[in-house]
């Protein structure tokens, strides 16, 4: 199993498998890998002749210092877990000053105002830090290929704005959400959860699936004022926002329209931040 640390050998690497037309998988991550992220890499491996995973904690992603520093790190089980799937997937794994050559600050990005709507008005900076990461880590692999996961899907759509706006030819496959069997999203940062927090955030998947249901029926509003009363009978969650919001804009919906929408939630459980989100029609 190849894990790479600097650009210039893992391209040095992919050079030949370029010169023979090989297809190139990428799928980017934060590390601290759970069964989310390898169905990532299982359907780059089934789409793709080479995958190429990087594992890469973004500091200019982070707004909050604590979050950054509590980040979870584990490079060690990370690769034995990619091995376990697949040997042949190719990692890579640099430091900060090889991505960000002294320089560890972002780019500046216009998405059209995605960059502006929920995690965006919540987390100043976030979208140009991974705007400023994604660019960089697109132009070392140079895949045809990148698979993002639904469960950041306002991270879906930037990205796909970003390949579109800097004229990148690289297909963004969009990949649905992996639940723990109690249907919470599984996430890195769950990891910092204690057991019975971790067995009372099922309520976030519980309320989003009851919003789709009531969505049929009832008005946005409505909807949005269950999930508002729902949360407050959970004094241990406190949600920053729950939104529903147009899945191409992802600018709130106010009225229903012929448009495909989502609910978007984001939740503090003790000083742990959980975002999900469901397609509601
Ligand atoms: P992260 O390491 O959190 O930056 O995530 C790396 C990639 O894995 C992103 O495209 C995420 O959307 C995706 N991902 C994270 N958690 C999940 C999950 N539960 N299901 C599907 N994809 C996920």
């Amino acid at each position: 199993m190849l894990i790479f640390s600097k650009k210039a050998g893992l391209n040095a690497h992919l050079a030949p498998y370029r010169e023979a037309g090989t297809t190139i998988g990428f799928v980017p991550t934060m590390g601290a890998l759970h069964s989310g992220h390898l169905s990532l890499m299982a359907q780059s491996l089934a789409q793709n002749g080479l995958t190429v995973v990087s594992i890469f904690v973004n500091p200019t992603q982070f707004n909050n210092p604590e979050d950054l520093e509590k980040y979870p790190r584990t490079l060690d089980a990370d690769a034995h877990r990619i091995k376990t799937l697949d040997a042949g997937i190719i990692i890579f794994a640099p430091e900060v000053e090889e991505m960000y050559d002294g320089n560890t600050v972002s780019s500046h990005y216009d998405f059209d105002g995605l960059e502006h709507q929920m995690e965006g008005a919540h987390r100043p900076g976030h979208f140009d830090g991974v705007g400023t990461i994604v660019k960089k880590l697109f132009e070392i692999v140079r895949p045809a290929n990148a698979y993002f996961g639904e469960k950041d899907f306002q991270q879906l759509q930037i990205v796909k704005k970003l390949v579109e706006k800097e004229h990148m030819d690289i297909n963004i496959v969009g990949c649905p959400i992996s639940r723990e069997p109690n249907g919470l999203a599984m996430s890195s940062r769950n990891e910092r959860l204690s057991s019975e927090e971790r067995t009372g955030a099922a309520i976030i998947y519980k309320i989003l699936q009851e919003a789709r249901q009531r969505f049929a029926h009832e008005s946005i509003d409505a909807v949005k004022h269950y999930a508002e009363k729902e949360f407050k009978a959970h004094p241990e969650l406190t949600p920053e926002y729950f939104e529903i919001a147009d899945e191409a804009t992802l600018r709130p919906a106010v009225l229903k329209e012929n448009r495909k929408y989502r609910a978007f939630v984001a939740v503090f459980l003790g000083n742990v931040r959980l975002i999900d989100n469901i397609s509601l029609n």
